[in-house]
């Protein structure tokens, strides 16, 4: 058996990575020495705190190759995905347009499908559309569905669950080919993959701060100017983000959010190449000590970080994860690890519920080193084997 560690191993950075410590350090004067509101451009605090707002947007602008003034700061990415489709539609609603169609893909976040969803109840057509057995969107039932009354695509960049990266100019020359607004949700993929709003033809793009080694809270929501894209806002109130985004900015979560996206766009290919290398590592390892462990989701082209991995043997993930109190990874979603159903995710590419319910999903981040990778291969290997022998079947 494996000793236990004195510390949790993490490899559940789907769900949220840890803030990197030069964030960190980034934001802490916006906590202790200039705590002003950055709206309050009358004086020299609040002008110096709005100053540093600025600049941090620009970082989050770079990072997917945007203009400063077509990024609007959120909460998070929910909030941005919330705003891109519901303010598309309901500005689009209010000018009186034909366009009632809203499509999306079944792998998509929670929040898009149920902002989608939503809309019906507002006279909006939603239609959500199948991916293949490797994640990827259905482009020719995209190419079916998609015609001169679609409002919007809204599509992912990377999955949160299985890693597969979308071809997302083929989906943007399809939208803007019928007129449509295209959207994709980019929490997953900034920093991990080159994003860029011109390339893939992009009018609304949803980042998250705590996905990028940032803070938690904070978000933003990339907002096409040439030709220009009009929302209407969520909210009512003092008209902060260009009318679009009411409330006092968080300027240490900002400057955080900045920060972090300052870092990933300078390391995160370098990032990439060190996750494959943990990522290989951990595989061998596991697939060492549990054979017919299986990669779901193989053939598409994925983030580094992650595996989706079904055990053999008739063992439910939740029964590995009980007997591994001291690795930290997922049984699918964060928002939805609660739940008793086996992850939406992985039965719409095609897995049975059994295998559905077999999965654990690894993510391998910045911070995860050769010895967090071999513990926690050697502890999930452990309880693999104490839970297939609980099942009444030899573990070998
Ligand atoms: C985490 C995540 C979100 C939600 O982001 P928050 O900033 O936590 O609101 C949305 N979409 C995807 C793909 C995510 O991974």
């Amino acid at each position: 058996m494996t000793a236990t560690p004195n510390r949790p191993v993490y490899l559940d950075c789907h769900a949220t990575t840890p803030v990197d410590p030069r964030v960190l350090a980034a934001m802490r004067p916006w906590w202790e020495d200039n705590f002003a509101n950055p709206a309050s451009i009358e004086h020299a605090m609040g002008r110096a705190a709005e100053e540093a707002v600025e600049e941090a947007r620009g970082y989050v602008a770079d990072l997917i190759c945007a203009d400063a003034r077509e990024i609007i700061l959120t909460s998070g990415a929910t909030e941005a995905n919330n705003l891109a489709i519901k303010g598309a539609a309901r500005f689009a609603a209010s000018q009186g347009t034909d366009r009632r169609r809203v499509i999306t893909f079944a792998t998509e976040h929670k929040c898009v499908l149920e902002s989608v969803r939503d809309l019906a109840a507002e006279g909006f057509e939603p239609v959500i559309l199948p991916v293949d057995g490797k994640g990827l969107a259905d482009l020719d039932a995209l190419r079916a569905a998609i015609d001169h009354r679609t409002l919007l695509v809204s599509v992912m960049a990377v999955n949160n669950e299985i890693g597969v990266i979308q071809d997302l100019a083929a989906i943007g020359a399809i939208a803007k080919e019928a007129g449509a607004l295209f959207h994709t949700d980019a929490a997953q993929a900034a920093g991990r993959i080159p994003l860029d709003v011109e390339e893939i033809r992009a009018d609304l793009l949803s980042l998250s701060g705590h996905k990028v080694y940032g803070p938690k809270g904070i978000g933003a929501l990339y907002v096409r100017r040439r030709p220009r894209v009009r929302l209407a806002p969520l909210f009512s109130g003092g008209g902060q983000e260009r009318g679009l985004r009411s409330g006092t900015l968080a300027a240490p979560l900002v400057v955080g959010f900045g920060e972090a996206c300052r870092i990933a766009a300078i390391e995160g290919l370098l990032d990439a190449g060190r996750i494959a290398g943990q990522r290989d590592r951990f595989l061998a390892a596991l697939s060492a000590a549990v054979p017919g462990l299986a990669v779901n989701a193989p053939g598409g082209e994925k983030v580094t970080g992650n595996l989706s991995l079904a055990f053999p043997g008739g063992v439910t993930a939740q029964a590995i994860m009980e007997a591994a109190p001291m690795v930290c990874v997922s049984t699918g979603s964060a928002c939805s690890s609660a739940e008793v159903e086996p992850s939406y995710v992985l039965r719409a590419i095609g897995l049975d519920e059994s295998r559905a319910r077999a999965t654990l999903r690894i993510g391998i981040g910045r911070f995860t080193s050769p010895a967090d990778v071999d513990l926690a291969a050697a502890m999930l290997a452990d309880a693999w084997a104490k839970a297939s022998s609980g099942t009444g079947r030899a573990a070998e």
